[in-house]
């Protein structure tokens, strides 16, 4: 089975960032949106996880310069609450309140994320079509089997888009192989010691707003479908609480949290041990 990527989602947004002046992809405008080429691509298994997880540093590296751009690898149509079209426009609207200048979806069937050839082959070509320098996505110790595959699935995916006779075909337009890029897992279990906090205190509000763009999935007062895990108002509070309380762990108002599995080269020692800390961390 071949799977598609679909770009459905992209057109509407990525033709307004690029006319923005401030925007930093200016050298790309004429490049085909399908080989748009990034700097930091989010690989997560539904529509909201990105937002929930990384949308801050995804706002930070946006605010830097980088070129930025989530994968969603299901549209969610396995949610209590929403529809996968409606889930289509919120994900949309969140690809805008997070400045992305790409969202792709690779349409497979939520619940069912499995580490296969099509999944990997299927990253590999975004991988390779894109040539991400860093991917964020989800750590392998999560208690959800669509996130942890995915995880699976990403590793296994930058790994394989590195070897020129990988996922070779005679009947399409071969893709070039790529170096491969770094991964940084976005960290929900206590379990794990985070490698490092990403500074998103400036970004607080934007990424909130990037959460309630999925209007369906979380509390509204007025909303008539069934109550989940969710949608419960308290939820926003501990995901906004979760950034306070990773921001606290380096000195700053709010984090979040990556773990890198590769052994860390630092260039400047100095540089990095003089950023704010919290020695009670
Ligand atoms: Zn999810």
């Amino acid at each position: 089975m071949f799977i598609s990527v679909s770009l459905c989602l992209c057109g509407i947004f990525k033709k307004d960032h690029l006319t923005n002046p401030t925007a930093s992809v200016k050298p790309h405008q004429q490049m085909d949106e399908s080989q748009f080429e990034l700097d930091a691509l989010a690989v997560f298994s539904h529509p909201d996880d990105a937002e929930l997880s990384v949308s801050g540093t995804l706002l930070r590296l946006k605010s830097m310069g980088y070129r930025t751009a989530v994968l969603d690898m299901t549209r969610g149509e396995m949610g209590t609450r929403g529809t996968p079209e409606l889930r289509a426009e919120e994900a949309v609207e969140a690809a805008r309140l997070m400045k992305l200048d790409l969202r792709l979806n690779l349409g497979l069937p939520d619940g069912h994320i499995w580490l296969t050839e099509e999944s990997r082959a299927a990253v590999v070509r975004v991988i390779r079509s894109h040539r991400p320098k860093i991917l964020l996505t989800t750590h392998w110790d999560d208690p959800h089997p669509d996130h942890a595959n995915t995880c699976r699935i990403v590793r296994d995916a930058a790994r394989l888009a590195t070897m020129g006779r990988y996922d070779l075909k005679e009947d399409e337009a071969t893709q070039p192989p790529v170096k491969m890029p770094a991964i940084m897992h976005s960290l929900f279990s206590r379990h794990v010691v985070p490698s490092f906090i990403v500074d998103v205190s400036d970004f607080v509000e934007e990424k909130m707003a990037s959460i309630r763009a999925h209007a369906s999935q979380f509390y509204q007062a007025e909303s008539q479908e069934p109550a989940t895990r969710i949608s419960d108002p308290a939820f926003l509070t501990q995901i906004e609480d979760r950034m306070r309380y990773f921001g606290s762990l380096i000195g700053v108002a709010a984090g979040e949290p990556f773990y890198v599995l590769e052994a860390l080269n630092v260039d400047d020692p100095v540089a990095l041990l003089t950023r704010p800390m919290n020695i009670y961390s």
